[in-house]
C-alpha cells in the first residue's frame, strides 16, 4: 500500500507516493518522457508528412498543467525526465516549464533534466536552459551537408542547427548528436559524422528508422538494420562493447581511432523492452506506457477533477499496471501500414 504524504510546492499538493512505480514485469518506472507539443519547425521525411494536422490546441495542456503532472511523477519516483515533441524549444513559452521542473534538479528530487531538440532554436535558449541545470541534450543531426539536410528536415537550414550546438558547448551543456541511419541518404556519410562528433567531445547515437505514422514515403526504402551498418564501419574502425550507459536504450561502442563512442538504439532488430524504465506523456495528458502500443491513459481528465494529486496518483498507478511487456514493431513490404498509427512527434521518441 502507498504511504502518501502531502508536500507543497508552489500551488499545487505533491503526492509523495513511498512505494516506487513497477509494473507487472518488476520494472521500476523512473523515467518520464514529454512531448510538450507536437508541432514542428522542420518536416523530416521519416517523421512526418509535409501537410500534417496536428493535434487541436484547446486540447493542449497549459505549461501550468503540464508542470503539475511531471512534478507528480517527480513524487512518484521519476529520476531522469527528458523534454521532447514536436520540437519542444517551439512551444510558446517554454522555458517557463524548463525554470520549474529545474527546481526539482537543484533540490535534488531529479537526477536530470534534459531534452531532444533539432537545434534550431538552440542558440537563442542554450544560456538559459544550462542555467535552468540542463547538464547534456540531444541534437537530431542526420547529415553534415547543407543541401541534403534540406532534403532531409524539408524546412531546416543547417547553419542554424550548427550555431545552437556551438551554444550550448560554449553554455557548458553535453551535447549527444542522434542521427537516424537512412540506407542510400546518410550511409556512407556515417564516418565523417563520427570523425566530426568525436572531435567535438560528442558522442554519436544511431537511430533505427520506426514504423510510426503515414509518411509521403515507403519507409522499407532507407530502412537500414544497424547490425549491417556496424559490420561496414567495422572495416574502417575498431570497436569495443562497453558497459556505458545514459539511462536509454543505445547499447554504446568505444571507437580505437576516433576515442570516442558509438551508440546504437535497434528497436527493429534488437529488442530492448525488457529493461524499459519508461513512459510517455503528450502534450495533452495522454499517458502511453510504451511508444511501440496503443495503450493510453486519460490523465488530463484525472488532472482536472481534483487540485489534490491523489487522485491522479492513483490513475498513474493503474496505468502503470498496463504497462506491456514491450513492442513488436516490423517494417517489411507486404504491410502498407505503419504498426503505431501516431507520428513520433506525438509521443515524441
Ligand atoms: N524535434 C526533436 C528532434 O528532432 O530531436 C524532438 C522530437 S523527434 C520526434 C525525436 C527523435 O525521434 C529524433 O532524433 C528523430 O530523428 C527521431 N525520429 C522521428 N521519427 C522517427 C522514426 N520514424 N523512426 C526513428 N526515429 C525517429
Ligand atoms: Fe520535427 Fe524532430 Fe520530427 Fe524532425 S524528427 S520533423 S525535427 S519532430
Amino acid at each position: 500500500m502507498n504511504t502518501v504524504t502531502i508536500d507543497r510546492i508552489g500551488a499545487h499538493t505533491l503526492v509523495d507516493a513511498k512505494t516506487p512505480m513497477i509494473d507487472p514485469f518488476g520494472r521500476a518506472v523512473t523515467y518520464l518522457r514529454v512531448s510538450v507539443t507536437d508541432r514542428c519547425d522542420f518536416r523530416c521525411t521519416y517523421c512526418m508528412a509535409e501537410n500534417m494536422t496536428f493535434l487541436p490546441k484547446k486540447d493542449l495542456l497549459t505549461l501550468e498543467e503540464l508542470n503539475r503532472l511531471c512534478s507528480a511523477f517527480i513524487a512518484k519516483g521519476v529520476r531522469k525526465l527528458r523534454l521532447t515533441g514536436g520540437e519542444p524549444l517551439v512551444r510558446k513559452n517554454v522555458m517557463f516549464l524548463v525554470r520549474e521542473l529545474g527546481k526539482h534538479v537543484h533540490a535534488g528530487r531529479l537526477d536530470e533534466l534534459t531534452l531532444t531538440t533539432n537545434g534550431s532554436q538552440l542558440s537563442k535558449f542554450a544560456a538559459e536552459l544550462a542555467d535552468c541545470g540542463v547538464r547534456r541534450i540531444n541534437v537530431s543531426l542526420d547529415t553534415l551537408d547543407p543541401e541534403k539536410f534540406k532534403q532531409i528536415t524539408r524546412w531546416g537550414e543547417l547553419s542554424k542547427v550548427m550555431e545552437g550546438i556551438d551554444a550550448a558547448q560554449a553554455a557548458g551543456i553535453h551535447v549527444k548528436i542522434n542521427a537516424v541511419a537512412l540506407k542510400g541518404f546518410n550511409d556512407a556519410e556515417i564516418p565523417a559524422m563520427m570523425r566530426w562528433a568525436h572531435g567535438r567531445g560528442m558522442d554519436l547515437t544511431l537511430i533505427e528508422t520506426m514504423p510510426m505514422g503515414e509518411i509521403d514515403e515507403d519507409r522499407t526504402d532507407h530502412y537500414m538494420p544497424l547490425s549491417e551498418l556496424r559490420d561496414t564501419l567495422a572495416e574502417q574502425f575498431s570497436f569495443s562493447d562497453i558497459a556505458y550507459k545514459t539511462g536509454g536504450p543505445a547499447r554504446y561502442l568505444q571507437v580505437a581511432e576516433t576515442g570516442g563512442r558509438l551508440g546504437l538504439i535497434t528497436p527493429m532488430t534488437h529488442n530492448f523492452c525488457e529493461s524499459c524504465n519508461r513512459v510517455r506523456l503528450t502534450c495533452t495528458g495522454t499517458l502511453y506506457m510504451c511508444l511501440g502500443q496503443n495503450d493510453a491513459a486519460d490523465l488530463r481528465t484525472a488532472l482536472r477533477a481534483s487540485d489534490d494529486d491523489a487522485y491522479l496518483s492513483s490513475v498513474i498507478d493503474e496505468a502503470i499496471t498496463r504497462k506491456p511487456k514491450g513492442h513488436d514493431f516490423i517494417i517489411d513490404r507486404t504491410r502498407n501500414k505503419p504498426a503505431v498509427a501516431r507520428h513520433m512527434s506525438v509521443t515524441g521518441g
